[in-house]
Protein backbone atom coordinates (compact mmCIF):
# COMPACT_ATOMS: atom_id res chain seq x y z
CA UNK A 1 0.00 0.00 0.00
CA UNK A 2 1.53 3.38 -1.21
CA UNK A 3 0.59 6.86 -0.35
CA UNK A 4 -1.25 6.05 2.20
CA UNK A 5 0.32 10.01 3.70
CA UNK A 6 -0.60 11.40 0.61
CA UNK A 7 -3.79 10.29 0.26
CA UNK A 8 -4.85 11.35 3.10
CA UNK A 9 -3.05 15.11 2.96
CA UNK A 10 -5.13 14.90 -0.51
CA UNK A 11 -8.34 14.12 1.00
CA UNK A 12 -8.14 16.28 3.87
CA UNK A 13 -7.40 19.02 1.15
CA UNK A 14 -10.46 18.45 -0.62
CA UNK A 15 -12.52 18.46 3.04
CA UNK A 16 -10.85 22.07 4.30
CA UNK A 17 -11.56 23.46 0.97
CA UNK A 18 -15.41 22.38 1.51
CA UNK A 19 -15.62 23.16 4.38
CA UNK A 20 -13.67 26.06 5.50
CA UNK A 21 -15.38 29.02 6.18
CA UNK A 22 -12.67 31.39 7.09
CA UNK A 23 -14.06 32.53 10.24
CA UNK A 24 -10.22 32.94 11.32
CA UNK A 25 -10.82 31.13 14.85
CA UNK A 26 -7.70 29.44 14.22
CA UNK A 27 -5.74 32.21 13.60
CA UNK A 28 -6.86 34.23 16.45
CA UNK A 29 -6.34 31.28 18.81
CA UNK A 30 -2.70 30.40 17.29
CA UNK A 31 -0.06 31.83 19.93
CA UNK A 32 2.80 32.56 17.46
CA UNK A 33 0.61 35.23 15.21
CA UNK A 34 0.97 38.25 17.75
CA UNK A 35 5.12 37.60 17.49
CA UNK A 36 5.38 37.77 13.46
CA UNK A 37 3.75 40.36 10.73
CA UNK A 38 0.34 38.74 10.78
CA UNK A 39 -0.71 40.61 13.21
CA UNK A 40 -1.84 43.52 11.71
CA UNK A 41 -3.85 41.19 9.28
CA UNK A 42 -7.31 39.92 10.27
CA UNK A 43 -7.58 36.61 10.73
CA UNK A 44 -9.83 36.10 8.44
CA UNK A 45 -8.36 37.62 5.95
CA UNK A 46 -5.20 35.80 6.65
CA UNK A 47 -7.41 32.23 6.22
CA UNK A 48 -9.14 33.89 3.05
CA UNK A 49 -5.71 34.29 1.42
CA UNK A 50 -4.30 30.91 2.75
CA UNK A 51 -7.38 29.09 1.51
CA UNK A 52 -6.93 30.70 -1.79
CA UNK A 53 -3.13 29.55 -2.03
CA UNK A 54 -4.47 26.02 -1.43
CA UNK A 55 -6.98 26.59 -4.46
CA UNK A 56 -4.64 28.09 -7.15
CA UNK A 57 -1.28 27.79 -5.75
CA UNK A 58 0.16 31.34 -6.00
CA UNK A 59 2.19 31.90 -3.01
CA UNK A 60 2.53 35.52 -1.04
CA UNK A 61 4.17 36.64 1.93
CA UNK A 62 0.92 36.42 4.21
CA UNK A 63 0.59 32.67 3.10
CA UNK A 64 4.44 32.33 3.83
CA UNK A 65 4.24 33.70 7.47
CA UNK A 66 1.05 31.40 8.38
CA UNK A 67 2.54 28.50 6.98
CA UNK A 68 6.03 28.56 7.83
CA UNK A 69 5.78 30.63 11.73
CA UNK A 70 3.59 27.67 12.70
CA UNK A 71 5.32 25.91 16.15
CA UNK A 72 3.54 22.73 15.64
CA UNK A 73 2.23 22.84 18.84
CA UNK A 74 -0.61 21.18 18.08
CA UNK A 75 -2.45 23.56 19.99
CA UNK A 76 -4.92 24.17 17.09
CA UNK A 77 -5.81 20.80 15.99
CA UNK A 78 -8.36 19.19 18.21
CA UNK A 79 -11.39 20.86 18.84
CA UNK A 80 -10.59 25.22 18.18
CA UNK A 81 -12.18 24.72 14.47
CA UNK A 82 -15.87 25.07 14.57
CA UNK A 83 -16.07 22.75 11.16
CA UNK A 84 -14.35 20.06 13.07
CA UNK A 85 -10.59 20.62 10.58
CA UNK A 86 -7.40 20.27 11.66
CA UNK A 87 -5.80 23.92 10.85
CA UNK A 88 -2.19 22.45 11.34
CA UNK A 89 -2.71 20.22 8.71
CA UNK A 90 -3.43 23.34 6.35
CA UNK A 91 0.07 24.70 7.68
CA UNK A 92 1.88 21.34 6.43
CA UNK A 93 0.20 21.69 2.90
CA UNK A 94 1.16 25.27 2.86
CA UNK A 95 4.81 23.93 3.06
CA UNK A 96 4.23 20.98 1.35
CA UNK A 97 3.13 23.04 -1.92
CA UNK A 98 6.20 25.45 -1.34
CA UNK A 99 8.57 22.39 -1.10
CA UNK A 100 6.95 20.68 -4.07
CA UNK A 101 6.98 23.46 -6.25
CA UNK A 102 10.27 24.42 -5.56
CA UNK A 103 9.38 27.88 -3.69
CA UNK A 104 11.31 27.22 -1.37
CA UNK A 105 14.55 25.12 -0.24
CA UNK A 106 13.40 23.25 2.87
CA UNK A 107 15.94 21.54 4.36
CA UNK A 108 15.79 18.39 7.19
CA UNK A 109 19.08 16.08 8.62
CA UNK A 110 17.99 12.65 7.93
CA UNK A 111 18.79 10.54 11.21
CA UNK A 112 19.15 7.75 8.90
CA UNK A 113 22.49 8.89 6.83
CA UNK A 114 25.44 7.24 9.08
CA UNK A 115 27.41 10.82 9.53
CA UNK A 116 24.11 12.59 10.78
CA UNK A 117 24.40 15.50 13.18
CA UNK A 118 22.55 12.57 15.51
CA UNK A 119 25.43 9.96 15.57
CA UNK A 120 28.22 12.23 15.53
CA UNK A 121 27.06 14.46 18.09
CA UNK A 122 25.78 11.86 20.04
CA UNK A 123 29.55 9.92 19.74
CA UNK A 124 31.27 12.93 21.64
CA UNK A 125 28.86 12.47 24.93
CA UNK A 126 29.06 8.73 25.87
CA UNK A 127 31.20 5.89 25.52
CA UNK A 128 31.18 3.39 22.96
CA UNK A 129 29.61 0.47 24.51
CA UNK A 130 26.84 3.20 25.97
CA UNK A 131 26.34 4.46 22.41
CA UNK A 132 26.53 0.91 20.91
CA UNK A 133 22.99 0.26 23.03
CA UNK A 134 21.32 2.89 21.77
CA UNK A 135 21.47 1.62 18.75
CA UNK A 136 20.98 -2.06 19.25
CA UNK A 137 17.73 -3.27 18.75
CA UNK A 138 15.88 -6.43 21.00
CA UNK A 139 16.14 -9.58 19.02
CA UNK A 140 12.65 -10.18 17.00
CA UNK A 141 10.86 -11.54 19.36
CA UNK A 142 6.93 -11.03 21.19
CA UNK A 143 7.03 -8.55 23.56
CA UNK A 144 3.94 -6.74 25.16
CA UNK A 145 5.59 -3.31 25.10
CA UNK A 146 8.00 -1.33 22.71
CA UNK A 147 9.77 1.35 23.59
CA UNK A 148 10.74 3.88 20.43
CA UNK A 149 12.85 7.06 21.32
CA UNK A 150 12.67 9.08 18.35
CA UNK A 151 15.45 10.88 16.54
CA UNK A 152 16.43 13.95 18.40
CA UNK A 153 16.69 12.68 21.92
CA UNK A 154 20.02 11.01 19.78
CA UNK A 155 21.57 14.69 20.48
CA UNK A 156 21.84 14.15 24.03
CA UNK A 157 21.87 10.52 25.09
CA UNK A 158 22.24 10.42 28.38
CA UNK A 159 18.83 11.52 28.77
CA UNK A 160 17.83 8.00 26.23
CA UNK A 161 20.20 6.23 28.70
CA UNK A 162 18.37 7.31 31.73
CA UNK A 163 15.45 6.55 30.22
CA UNK A 164 16.59 2.50 29.37
CA UNK A 165 17.95 2.34 32.81
CA UNK A 166 14.45 3.80 34.41
CA UNK A 167 12.72 1.04 31.91
CA UNK A 168 15.18 -2.10 33.37
CA UNK A 169 13.96 -1.21 36.83
CA UNK A 170 10.23 -1.37 36.08
CA UNK A 171 11.05 -4.60 34.33
CA UNK A 172 8.57 -5.24 31.99
CA UNK A 173 8.55 -7.30 29.21
CA UNK A 174 9.52 -4.55 26.63
CA UNK A 175 11.62 -4.53 23.37
CA UNK A 176 13.30 -1.43 22.34
CA UNK A 177 13.39 -0.07 18.72
CA UNK A 178 16.27 2.51 18.08
CA UNK A 179 15.80 5.73 16.50
CA UNK A 180 18.02 7.01 13.94
CA UNK A 181 17.31 4.00 11.24
CA UNK A 182 13.53 4.31 11.91
CA UNK A 183 11.78 7.45 12.49
CA UNK A 184 8.26 8.65 12.85
CA UNK A 185 8.32 11.63 9.79
CA UNK A 186 7.93 14.34 11.99
CA UNK A 187 10.67 16.27 10.48
CA UNK A 188 9.87 15.64 6.64
CA UNK A 189 5.98 16.70 7.33
CA UNK A 190 7.99 20.22 8.79
CA UNK A 191 9.45 20.30 5.97
CA UNK A 192 6.54 19.47 3.28
CA UNK A 193 8.59 16.17 2.69
CA UNK A 194 5.31 14.50 2.60
CA UNK A 195 6.07 11.71 0.17
CA UNK A 196 8.86 10.86 2.48
CA UNK A 197 7.55 10.86 5.28
CA UNK A 198 4.81 8.63 4.21
CA UNK A 199 7.37 5.78 3.18
CA UNK A 200 9.73 6.13 6.87
CA UNK A 201 6.79 6.21 8.89
CA UNK A 202 5.27 3.13 7.14
CA UNK A 203 8.47 1.54 7.93
CA UNK A 204 8.45 2.68 11.69
CA UNK A 205 5.01 1.62 12.06
CA UNK A 206 6.13 -2.09 10.13
CA UNK A 207 9.18 -2.41 12.25
CA UNK A 208 7.11 -1.78 16.04
CA UNK A 209 4.53 -4.44 14.77
CA UNK A 210 6.90 -6.50 13.96
CA UNK A 211 7.07 -7.41 18.12
CA UNK A 212 3.29 -7.83 18.23
CA UNK A 213 2.93 -5.42 20.84
CA UNK A 214 -0.10 -4.03 22.99
CA UNK A 215 1.38 -0.85 23.29
CA UNK A 216 4.31 1.17 22.21
CA UNK A 217 5.75 3.47 24.69
CA UNK A 218 6.93 6.99 22.98
CA UNK A 219 9.93 8.86 24.40
CA UNK A 220 9.21 11.61 22.13
CA UNK A 221 5.85 14.27 22.38
CA UNK A 222 6.18 14.92 19.20
CA UNK A 223 6.15 11.79 17.58
CA UNK A 224 3.15 10.34 19.76
CA UNK A 225 1.04 13.58 18.90
CA UNK A 226 1.78 12.62 15.31
CA UNK A 227 1.23 9.15 15.29
CA UNK A 228 -2.27 9.86 17.40
CA UNK A 229 -3.56 13.10 15.57
CA UNK A 230 -2.19 12.46 11.95
CA UNK A 231 -0.81 9.33 10.95
CA UNK A 232 -4.02 7.11 12.90
CA UNK A 233 -6.07 8.75 10.67
CA UNK A 234 -4.18 7.54 7.79
CA UNK A 235 -2.55 4.36 8.29
CA UNK A 236 -3.71 1.27 10.10
CA UNK A 237 -1.72 1.63 13.47
CA UNK A 238 -2.09 -1.83 15.36
CA UNK A 239 -0.73 -0.99 18.70
CA UNK A 240 -2.13 1.34 21.27
CA UNK A 241 0.70 3.79 22.51
CA UNK A 242 1.79 5.60 25.82
CA UNK A 243 3.60 8.60 26.24
CA UNK A 244 6.90 7.75 28.69
CA UNK A 245 5.85 10.04 31.45
CA UNK A 246 2.51 8.07 31.34
CA UNK A 247 4.13 4.56 31.81
CA UNK A 248 6.71 5.50 34.21
CA UNK A 249 4.30 7.62 36.05
CA UNK A 250 1.81 4.23 36.19
CA UNK A 251 4.68 1.89 37.51
CA UNK A 252 5.95 4.84 39.74
CA UNK A 253 5.50 2.49 42.65
CA UNK A 254 7.89 -0.59 41.71
CA UNK A 255 10.96 1.94 41.55
CA UNK A 256 12.74 2.51 44.67
CA UNK A 257 14.20 6.30 45.38
CA UNK A 258 17.78 6.38 46.80
CA UNK A 259 17.84 10.04 47.01
CA UNK A 260 15.93 13.64 48.63
CA UNK A 261 16.22 15.91 45.46
CA UNK A 262 14.76 18.76 48.63
CA UNK A 263 13.94 21.82 45.56
CA UNK A 264 11.22 23.49 44.87
CA UNK A 265 10.64 22.78 41.32
CA UNK A 266 8.17 24.74 38.82
CA UNK A 267 6.92 22.15 35.04
CA UNK A 268 7.35 22.83 31.63
CA UNK A 269 5.26 20.25 30.25
CA UNK A 270 5.38 19.57 26.60
CA UNK A 271 2.69 21.60 25.14
CA UNK A 272 1.40 19.51 22.44
CA UNK A 273 1.11 16.30 25.07
CA UNK A 274 -1.25 18.85 27.10
CA UNK A 275 -3.11 20.47 24.28
CA UNK A 276 -4.12 17.24 23.02
CA UNK A 277 -4.71 15.62 25.94
CA UNK A 278 -2.15 12.63 25.02
CA UNK A 279 -0.13 13.17 28.28
CA UNK A 280 -2.03 15.86 30.71
CA UNK A 281 -0.18 14.59 33.73
CA UNK A 282 2.48 11.95 33.29
CA UNK A 283 5.07 13.77 34.42
CA UNK A 284 3.37 16.48 36.92
CA UNK A 285 2.70 12.71 38.64
CA UNK A 286 6.23 11.89 38.35
CA UNK A 287 7.14 14.77 40.33
CA UNK A 288 4.39 14.50 43.48
CA UNK A 289 6.22 10.92 43.65
CA UNK A 290 10.14 12.01 43.75
CA UNK A 291 11.26 12.49 47.22
CA UNK A 292 11.66 16.14 48.46
CA UNK A 293 10.65 16.97 45.32
CA UNK A 294 8.18 20.62 45.66
CA UNK A 295 6.00 21.73 42.44
CA UNK A 296 5.10 25.15 42.36
CA UNK A 297 2.97 25.68 39.16
CA UNK A 298 3.58 28.68 36.78
CA UNK A 299 0.44 30.38 35.93
CA UNK A 300 0.20 28.76 32.67
CA UNK A 301 -0.44 24.90 33.20
CA UNK A 302 -1.87 21.78 31.78
CA UNK A 303 -4.19 22.81 29.27
CA UNK A 304 -3.72 25.71 29.52
CA UNK A 305 0.39 25.75 28.95
CA UNK A 306 2.53 26.89 27.07
CA UNK A 307 4.83 26.40 24.26
CA UNK A 308 8.52 27.07 24.60
CA UNK A 309 8.64 28.61 20.66
CA UNK A 310 11.05 25.91 19.52
CA UNK A 311 8.87 25.03 16.38
CA UNK A 312 9.50 28.32 15.02
CA UNK A 313 13.28 28.69 15.70
CA UNK A 314 14.30 27.65 12.15
CA UNK A 315 11.93 30.40 10.00
CA UNK A 316 10.73 32.76 12.96
CA UNK A 317 13.85 33.10 14.97
CA UNK A 318 12.50 36.26 16.49
CA UNK A 319 9.04 34.97 17.66
CA UNK A 320 10.71 32.29 18.95
CA UNK A 321 12.96 34.29 21.23
CA UNK A 322 9.56 35.68 22.42
CA UNK A 323 7.79 33.26 23.40
CA UNK A 324 11.01 31.58 25.00
CA UNK A 325 11.62 34.47 27.11
CA UNK A 326 7.58 34.59 28.20
CA UNK A 327 8.00 31.32 29.65
CA UNK A 328 11.38 31.37 31.31
CA UNK A 329 9.99 35.03 33.03
CA UNK A 330 7.17 33.18 34.07
CA UNK A 331 8.95 30.10 35.14
CA UNK A 332 11.44 33.10 37.29
CA UNK A 333 8.26 34.68 39.13
CA UNK A 334 7.81 31.03 40.69
CA UNK A 335 10.97 31.62 42.58
CA UNK A 336 11.81 27.51 42.26
CA UNK A 337 14.66 26.48 42.19
CA UNK A 338 14.36 24.30 39.05
CA UNK A 339 12.63 24.84 35.85
CA UNK A 340 11.75 21.33 34.68
CA UNK A 341 11.33 20.47 31.22
CA UNK A 342 9.85 17.19 29.25
CA UNK A 343 10.63 17.09 25.60
CA UNK A 344 14.11 17.24 24.72
CA UNK A 345 13.31 20.02 22.43
CA UNK A 346 12.52 22.16 25.30
CA UNK A 347 15.73 21.53 26.99
CA UNK A 348 18.07 22.40 24.46
CA UNK A 349 15.89 26.38 23.82
CA UNK A 350 15.83 26.72 27.24
CA UNK A 351 19.49 25.63 28.27
CA UNK A 352 20.38 28.12 25.96
CA UNK A 353 19.12 30.93 28.14
CA UNK A 354 19.43 29.26 31.67
CA UNK A 355 22.40 31.26 32.47
CA UNK A 356 20.43 34.25 32.61
CA UNK A 357 17.88 33.19 35.46
CA UNK A 358 18.09 32.47 38.71
CA UNK A 359 17.52 28.31 38.45
CA UNK A 360 18.50 25.71 37.29
CA UNK A 361 17.08 23.81 34.15
CA UNK A 362 16.83 19.98 33.93
CA UNK A 363 14.96 17.21 32.41
CA UNK A 364 12.35 14.94 34.03
CA UNK A 365 14.14 12.14 33.15
CA UNK A 366 17.45 13.10 34.04
CA UNK A 367 15.64 14.00 38.25
CA UNK A 368 14.11 10.48 37.95
CA UNK A 369 17.66 9.27 37.94
CA UNK A 370 18.98 11.53 40.21
CA UNK A 371 16.65 10.52 42.97
CA UNK A 372 17.14 6.65 42.17
CA UNK A 373 20.78 7.38 42.72
CA UNK A 374 21.93 7.06 39.16
CA UNK A 375 24.37 9.62 38.08
CA UNK A 376 24.80 10.59 34.80
CA UNK A 377 26.21 14.26 33.74
CA UNK A 378 24.20 16.54 31.25
CA UNK A 379 27.20 16.53 28.63
CA UNK A 380 24.94 18.50 26.22
CA UNK A 381 23.91 20.94 28.22
CA UNK A 382 27.46 21.20 29.33
CA UNK A 383 28.82 21.92 25.66
CA UNK A 384 26.05 24.09 24.74
CA UNK A 385 26.99 26.66 27.50
CA UNK A 386 30.58 26.34 26.69
CA UNK A 387 30.18 27.34 23.49
CA UNK A 388 33.10 26.95 22.48
CA UNK A 389 34.54 23.91 20.10
CA UNK A 390 37.75 23.99 21.24
CA UNK A 391 36.38 23.62 25.15
CA UNK A 392 33.81 20.55 24.03
CA UNK A 393 36.89 18.77 22.20
CA UNK A 394 38.89 18.96 25.16
CA UNK A 395 36.34 18.02 27.84
CA UNK A 396 35.14 15.18 25.11
CA UNK A 397 38.41 13.57 24.19
CA UNK A 398 37.34 10.79 26.07
CA UNK A 399 34.48 9.60 23.93
CA UNK A 400 36.29 11.19 20.52
CA UNK A 401 39.11 8.87 21.25
CA UNK A 402 36.80 5.72 20.97
CA UNK A 403 34.27 7.42 18.56
CA UNK A 404 34.25 6.27 14.65
CA UNK A 405 34.00 9.42 13.52
CA UNK A 406 36.74 11.61 11.93
CA UNK A 407 38.13 14.60 13.58
CA UNK A 408 37.13 17.09 10.84
CA UNK A 409 33.34 15.53 10.56
CA UNK A 410 33.47 15.96 14.89
CA UNK A 411 34.17 19.59 14.67
CA UNK A 412 31.60 20.14 11.78
CA UNK A 413 29.09 18.88 13.87
CA UNK A 414 29.98 20.39 17.12
CA UNK A 415 29.88 24.10 14.90
CA UNK A 416 26.41 23.17 14.63
CA UNK A 417 25.71 22.93 18.67
CA UNK A 418 27.48 26.30 19.47
CA UNK A 419 25.78 29.78 18.80
S1 LIG B 1 -0.06 24.20 15.77
FE1 LIG B 1 0.19 25.86 17.28
S2 LIG B 1 1.52 27.36 16.28
FE2 LIG B 1 0.73 25.99 14.67
S3 LIG B 1 -1.10 27.00 13.90
FE3 LIG B 1 -1.78 25.59 15.50
S4 LIG B 1 -1.82 26.85 17.38
FE4 LIG B 1 -0.60 27.96 15.86
S1 LIG C 1 -11.33 27.68 12.47
FE1 LIG C 1 -11.79 26.13 10.89
S2 LIG C 1 -13.36 27.07 9.63
FE2 LIG C 1 -12.44 28.72 10.82
S3 LIG C 1 -10.79 29.51 9.48
FE3 LIG C 1 -9.86 27.96 10.81
S4 LIG C 1 -9.96 26.08 9.61
FE4 LIG C 1 -11.40 27.51 8.66
S1 LIG D 1 9.72 21.62 22.34
FE1 LIG D 1 8.22 20.97 23.80
S2 LIG D 1 7.00 22.78 24.23
FE2 LIG D 1 8.19 23.18 22.41
S3 LIG D 1 6.95 22.57 20.72
FE3 LIG D 1 8.09 20.78 21.23
S4 LIG D 1 6.84 19.71 22.68
FE4 LIG D 1 6.05 21.76 22.57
Amino acid sequence: MKDLLVNYMNNQRKNILKKCTQCGLCIKKCPIIKNTKLKNITPQNIQKEVIKFLKEGIPNETVYNRGFSCMECFGCVDACCPQGLDPMLINDMIKWDYRRNNLIESKYTDPKDKNSLHRIISSTQINKEDYDKLLTFSPSSKADYVFFPGCNVYFQPEKLLNALDILDLIGKDLAFVPGLDFCCGESHIGAGAIKEADSISRKLIDKLSSYTPKTVIFWCPTCLCRFEKTLTFAVDIPFKMISFPEFVAENIDSLSFKKEINKTVTLHEACKSAFTGLDLNGARNILKKLPGVSLVEMPRHGKNTSCCGSGAVTFFKESFDTVRKERMNEAAETKAELLVDVCHYCHEVFIDREQKYNYSVVNYVSLIAEALGIEREDKFKKYKQMNDVDKILDDAKDYIEQSTFSNDNIIEALKTIVE
